[in-house]
């Protein structure tokens, strides 16, 4: 193995932000207790605002982006892991405050990773990512509040994004009747193919609504925030559950208490960031079982690092369909 390899690297600079790919050594990388030998990163959502200095992402200058990664120990300090165990990252501040996936190398703690199943590739698990894995903790969250898919269907909104394309393949296989939501009319055979069997236009979730509507969904998996969060809660039906994940329209909620209050709704908040080691371990051993490899696939794309920077300001545009994997190598 050479002593250098290349990385992204953010810098500050008076005018804003600068991208490059550099050649570090291991010297580089910040403190841990493992080293990974990265193969796949990804571009999530919160990569596209880190990488374009959209949003106040990345908080330690210069910085290695990518919140997520899947790799091959090299070395370890850590009772958990040691050289050839393969592993993944998703969040805990890497490509934040910490060097990141975008990167032939990273060294974290290894409290941060979780063991790859053994029916993911290294690929596919960035073809999950940050993104598929939230999609996966909101599934579990409706699944505790005790939603069987007999109970009635679920939405999915920001259908054609990550969150969205992973949450309605999983919710497919597991038997649900998935609705989706997208400004995107022309992906309606792709958001079909993955499993959803009725589309709706995001413009009629996006306005501002009237404090209840209609029953019409039991369950929810919202990326999507503000209007279209409260819009969603409105509907929901007696004794149904809304998974919050994301803001792709708003931080805001706009939204009346009427529906938890008179139809008894519940709204559970997603957080992939943060997650205890015994939920994504949970959320990636159900990955390996209820996820339908063939529609991931379907769903994704590989670029290579030196594509990241033009890709990245794509996803915030909501041109990216499903999952962009990112090989490190290439
Ligand atoms: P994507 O950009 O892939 O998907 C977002 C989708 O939202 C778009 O594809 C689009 O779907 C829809 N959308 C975009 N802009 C708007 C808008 N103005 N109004 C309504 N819908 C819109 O991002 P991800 O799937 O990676 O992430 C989705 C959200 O989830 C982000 O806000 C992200 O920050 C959040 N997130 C949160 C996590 C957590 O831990 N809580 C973890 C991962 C993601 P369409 O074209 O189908 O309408």
């Amino acid at each position: 193995m050479s002593d250098t390899f290349h990385a992204i690297q953010l810098s500050k600079t008076d005018d804003g932000q600068t991208s490059a790919i550099v050649d570090l050594t291991e010297n580089d990388l910040m403190d841990g207790d493992v080293t990974v030998e990265v193969s796949h990163s990804t571009i999530n959502y919160k990569d596209g605002l880190a990488m374009t200095g959209a949003a106040p992402v990345v908080r330690t200058w210069p910085l290695v982006p990518g919140i997520d990664f899947v790799g091959t120990v090299t070395k370890s300090e850590h009772g958990s892991w040691k050289a050839g165990d393969k592993v993944v990252l998703n969040g805990w501040g890497v490509g934040e405050t910490h060097f990141g996936g975008y990167s032939q190398r990273a060294r974290v703690k290894g409290d941060w990773l979780v063991a790859l199943p053994d029916a993911i590739s290294p690929e596919r698990a960035m073809a999950i990512g940050t993104a598929g894995y939230t999609s996966m903790l909101c599934v579990l969250g409706l699944e505790r509040q005790g939603i069987k898919p007999g109970d009635g269907d679920i939405v999915v909104t920001g259908a054609a994004g990550g969150v969205g394309s992973v949450a309605i393949a999983l919710l497919a296989k597991l038997g649900y009747n998935v609705i989706a939501s997208t400004g995107r009319a022309s992906e309606e055979a792709y958001l079909k193919n993955l499993g959803a069997s009725e589309i709706i236009d995001r413009n009629t979730l996006s306005e501002p609504g009237r404090p209840m509507g209609k029953e019409r969904w039991i369950g929810a998996v919202d990326a999507v925030g503000s209007h279209t969060l409260a819009n969603v809660i409105a509907q929901t039906k007696y004794g149904g559950a809304v998974t919050a994940c994301g803001l792709a329209q708003g931080m805001d909620l706009p939204a009346s208490v009427a529906p938890f209050i008179l139809r008894g709704v519940q709204l559970i908040g997603i957080d992939s960031v943060m997650a205890p080691l015994g939920r994504r371990q949970e959320a990636w051993n159900r990955l390996a079982q209820d996820l339908d490899l063939a529609k991931l696939d379907a769903m994704s794309e590989t670029i290579g690092l030196g594509d990241v920077a033009e890709v990245a300001p794509k996803i915030l545009a909501g041109q990216v369909r499903g999952r962009v994997v990112v090989d490190v190598n290439a």
